[in-house]
């Protein structure tokens, strides 16, 4: 990792922070200095929806302030995919048997509730981001893995715990002619949405800014918070514009966390992905992608696409070339970096090689980028009070997933911060709790997963090496 941990400067362009928006780097003044309710820190979907809520439950009209290190939005929401793809039969068998039938299905409840909870607010606000609702499909490569995964779908659908209503199966005979991919073994479907998220990031900070007089300072690092509060009840954040008092914290800070806060070390890792975007030159007259898709090759190798309203499509994935080098993507920050050859070119002739009917589309990779996910030891988001912190709070942590977590968990976590409710009366699974227990615990399921790869040499990793290891785990 960067010597800090703290997110790096002028990070790669991505396909959403192509077209300049006019709160890119906003300031409300170029110093920064008094007393204010609540400070967020981070202006991601997680800190810019924590403030949404906030202020749209309040009776009073809190002072809020945003403060983020980078351009606003530039994190993992402004580099990640653009899908909102519900967890809703995959990892279900899993977290059952961490967590039992009750939580699980609060889990997969909360995730697929996510969708049309961000179709309504981006009419409810007018967000112009190209958000669509869409089927989610589900292509599995590879016959053992396919038939794994059946197999676990059926139990789970015959123990009547989990609504899976809206998950529909393909075995064979027609996966590779419904899906258009290529070898395709099954498919699972189900309702999912892609959108341009920085834009409805920006969209929504726009209004908090105009309509309710939220303070936004970009390219604003947070150095440190003190250690305790003064006598009047305020944390002084120490920022490079000045310091500022606040009576209340909210870290949504993502891969970034263990910066600030020292206790998440190892429990909220800065983890790297890669995605690009793939065009052609016929533009929206090339083959269309009637849905989004995930490319299954094995348990942890995979790739996904999100079709664009432009005829474009945004890919990532490509695991294969550098999950087993851990320090290309593990504990690192380096989203100003490229991942690696092998996955520049991973990309290309992607959709050439395979989805049926463009052969010929002559669809080239016009753009690849990293981004910086916050993925957590038992790889359930933190949310809540910071232990042992009154008045700090944390939203951070989704391990790679968190468009389809955020605008739900941070509503929740707003009502712990305005109405003073405990974690147990919110909404959410219990898993989500930052707790001392999840602190304090040396276990990381995370650590346990890959290092099994680690050492392996690339020459050894053909196909979906990770596959078995995490195969004899679920
Ligand atoms: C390549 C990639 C592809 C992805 N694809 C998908 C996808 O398709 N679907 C999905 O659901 N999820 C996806 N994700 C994950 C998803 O983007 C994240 O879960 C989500 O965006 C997290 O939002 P956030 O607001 O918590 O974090 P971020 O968007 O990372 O925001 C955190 C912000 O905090 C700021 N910050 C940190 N420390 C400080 C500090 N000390 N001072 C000031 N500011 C600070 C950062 O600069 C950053 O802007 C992807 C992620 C990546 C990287």
């Amino acid at each position: 990792m960067s010597a800090s941990g703290f997110p790096v400067a002028k990070p790669l362009p991505s396909v959403w922070t192509e077209e300049p928006h006019v709160l890119d780097d906003y300031r409300s003044a170029e110093t920064l200095s008094g007393e204010f309710d609540i400070a967020i820190i981070g202006s991601g979907f997680s800190g810019v929806s924590t403030a949404y809520h906030i202020l749209k439950i309040s009776s009073t009209a809190p002072a809020v302030v945003l403060l983020e290190a980078r351009s606003h939005c530039s994190g993992a929401t402004g580099r990640n995919g653009g899908h909102i793809k519900p967890d809703t039969y995959y990892s279900t068998t899993k977290y059952e048997r961490i967590y039992g039938s009750e939580q699980a299905s609060k889990l997969q409840k909360f995730e697929s509730s996510q969708v049309l909870a961000v179709k309504e607010l981006v009419e409810s606000e007018g967000l112009d981001c190209d958000f669509h609702v869409t089927r989610a499909v589900d292509v599995y490569m590879d016959p053992d893995h396919a038939r794994q995964t059946y197999a676990a779908y059926v139990k789970l659908r015959d123990s009547g715990f989990f609504d899976l209503k809206d998950v529909a199966y393909t075995d064979s005979s027609s996966a590779e002619r419904i899906s258009g991919v290529k070898g395709a073994q099954s498919l699972f479907s189900f309702t999912a949405a892609y959108l341009w998220p920085r834009k409805m990031v920006l969209g929504l900070l726009q209004r908090l800014i105009q309509q309710h007089d939220v303070k936004a300072y970009a390219q604003t690092p947070v150095a440190k918070v003190s250690k305790s509060r003064d006598s009047a009840g305020f944390w002084t954040i120490f920022t490079s514009r000045g310091n500022l008092r606040a009576r209340k914290i909210v870290y949504a800070t993502n891969g970034y966390t263990a910066a600030l806060l020292p206790q998440y070390s190892r429990k909220i890792v800065p983890v790297r992905g890669v995605c690009s975007h793939i065009t052609t030159p016929r533009g929206q007259n090339s083959p269309h992608l009637p849905n989004t898709y995930s490319l299954r090759f094995g348990g942890a190798n995979y790739d996904y696409l999100v079709p664009r309203p432009d005829g474009s499509i945004v890919v990532g994935g490509a695991r294969q070339t550098f999950l087993h080098d851990r320090d290309l993507w593990f504990n690192t920050v380096r989203d100003d970096q490229r991942m690696s050859m092998a996955a520049d070119k991973y990309f290309q002739n992607y959709m050439q090689q395979h989805f049926r009917g463009w052969e010929d589309s002559k669809a080239t990779t016009k753009r690849v980028w990293t981004g910086v996910m916050g993925y957590t030891s038992d790889y359930m988001p933190h949310i809540g009070e910071v232990p042992d912190m009154p008045g700090q709070y944390i939203i951070a942590g989704f391990t790679g997933r968190g468009m389809a977590y955020i605008l739900l968990a941070s509503k929740a976590l707003s009502r712990m911060i305005v109405e003073g409710i405990d974690y147990e009366q919110t909404e959410l699974p219990a898993m989500f709790e930052s707790t001392k227990e999840r602190l304090s615990s040396s276990e990381s399921e995370l650590e346990n997963e890959f290092s099994g790869v680690w050492n392996l040499k690339e020459k050894d990793h053909a196909g979906d090496f990770v596959a078995p290891i995490l195969r004899a785990r679920l």
